[in-house]
């Protein structure tokens, strides 16, 4: 990873947070990955280094590691751990989601929250960076067993938590049932019916419309626009989205609408190909209503479509990749299969799913490459619009508030562009995304003073 040089004084930082969080290698990727670009932004001021700016950023405000009790169905007593990482609030309260997987320990929890603070700047609105979870597993949890488990863990964290102070929502494993269980236990502790304390909330009690859709579709308006930018569309193309939870789904529908062909989609126990066309229906019913492995989704397909059991969907050709399962999903060798089968731009729609070598062979190849910080913003951007409704005690139409998304990742993608080209690296939206969400918060940490 640290085979790329960087800046001399970035170097210095960068070592330090290897120091300090010793084992996190998934942050040490993260801030390897922000440090990389900042190199002309430190020459051009250095003033961000000399107060210490880059320094704060790498040092999360605050963070709260817990035990979570609770019984299960047969009257065992677990114990996870939860974790929420308060990482910057410099441009507003701590936003970002919680992620319930057995992989969370404080390395990923802190690469997520590192992420968050320049993808919230990016979106242009009020919200700081932060992200939390638990090695909790609901994979095969009863209903009822996921809520005392949600239960346990808002017991500990309620305490840290404010419309203006922190403002958790989904991630991997968490949806709007673990929301609701998570806001039930908050309103019950406190009592205030506080909408604002949590996104990603069911329609009928204070959500917003087009949030489920908003991190999928989100990424797919971003793809639409890195094409646009050539005169080219989706007509026609085919893709491959791998994952097939939350943003998986949406990014299929949505890239159906806009003309193209999704072929393949994945979980962790393999992935299926369907030619003709991904179905999102049957895809929902498996994954949403069942909660069942993909393999299903070929039996309720009857005859249309093939699964592959224990390998990875990368080996399947396309002209674009949407990755959207999880970190490190894409290696340096998937990514030069898919340059060989001719992929022509990649987006992550999930959190830093491409590996640096990944990255570097994109760049290399003339793939237009989108990072996670600005192709999957929109689910932030629309919790922050959740945000403004619940403020206002309002509540907008689906339309109303898919224009919404769609503009904001018109405006980020072109942020993207014009900083890339200011700092001299044209067409590298890494650096774009990077250099353009550091700027906001650096600017706004300066002017809080030492804090
Ligand atoms: N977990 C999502 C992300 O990675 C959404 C966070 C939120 O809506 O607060 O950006």
């Amino acid at each position: 990873m640290a085979e790329i040089k960087l800046h001399d004084k970035l170097e210095v930082l960068f070592d330090e947070v290897m120091h300090r969080n010793a084992g996190e290698t998934e942050f040490h990727q993260a801030v390897h990955e922000v440090l990389d670009t900042l190199g002309p932004v430190v020459v051009k001021h250095p003033e961000y280094v000399d107060s210490a700016i880059i320094r704060r950023l790498c040092e999360p405000e605050r963070q709260i590691i817990f035990r979570v009790p609770w019984v299960d169905d047969d009257g065992v007593v677990q114990i996870n751990r939860g974790f929420r990482v308060e990482f910057n609030s410099a441009l507003g309260p701590y936003k970002g989601g919680l992620r319930f997987h057995p992989s969370v320990y404080l390395g990923i929890v802190k690469f997520l929250g590192f992420e968050q603070i320049f993808k919230n700047s990016l979106t242009g609105l009020p919200i700081g960076g932060g992200k939390g979870g638990s090695d909790f597993d609901p994979k095969g949890r009863s209903d009822g067993e996921v809520m005392r488990f949600c239960q346990s863990f808002m017991t500990e964290l309620y305490r840290h938590l404010g419309e203006y102070t922190d403002v958790p929502a989904g991630d991997i494993g968490v949806g709007t049932r673990e929301i609701g269980y998570m806001f039930g236990q908050y309103k019950r502790i406190t009592n205030r019916y506080e909408s604002g304390v949590f996104t990603g909330k069911g329609l009928t009690w204070g959500g917003s419309q087009v949030r489920t859709e908003a991190t999928g579709y989100g990424t797919v308006f971003f793809i639409d626009e890195m094409l646009r930018s050539k005169k080219d569309s989706f007509e026609g193309k085919q893709v491959v989205v791998s994952g097939s939870g939350n943003v998986a789904i949406y990014a299929i529908e949505k890239i159906h609408q806009l003309g193209g062909t999704v072929i393949g989609c994945s979980d962790s126990g393999g992935y299926i190909v369907d030619e003709k066309g991904v179905d999102v229906e049957v895809l929902r019913e498996v994954k949403e209503v069942r909660r069942a492995r993909i393999g299903e989704y070929v039996e309720l397909r009857a005859g249309g479509a093939t699964y592959v059991p224990d390998r990875s969907v990368w080996e399947l050709g396309c002209d674009i990749a949407v990755p959207c399962a999880t970190q490190n999903e894409l290696s340096g060798a998937q990514a030069a299969a898919l340059i060989n089968s001719g992929c022509k731009v990649v987006a992550e729609g999930a959190n830093m799913p491409c590996t640096p070598e990944a990255v570097k062979l994109f760049a290399e190849a003339g793939v237009m490459f989108a990072p996670g910080k600005a192709a999957n913003a929109g689910g932030v951007a629309t919790s922050a619009l959740e945000m403004q409704q619940n403020a206002s005690r309002d509540s907008w139409t689906f339309e109303e508030t898919e224009e919404r998304l769609a503009e904001i990742m018109g405006r980020i993608h072109d942020r993207c562009v014009e900083t890339a080209e200011e700092y001299g690296q044209p067409g590298n939206y890494v650096a774009g995304a990077n250099i353009a969400g550091f700027i906001r918060v650096a600017d706004a940490m300066s002017a809080l003073g030492i804090v």
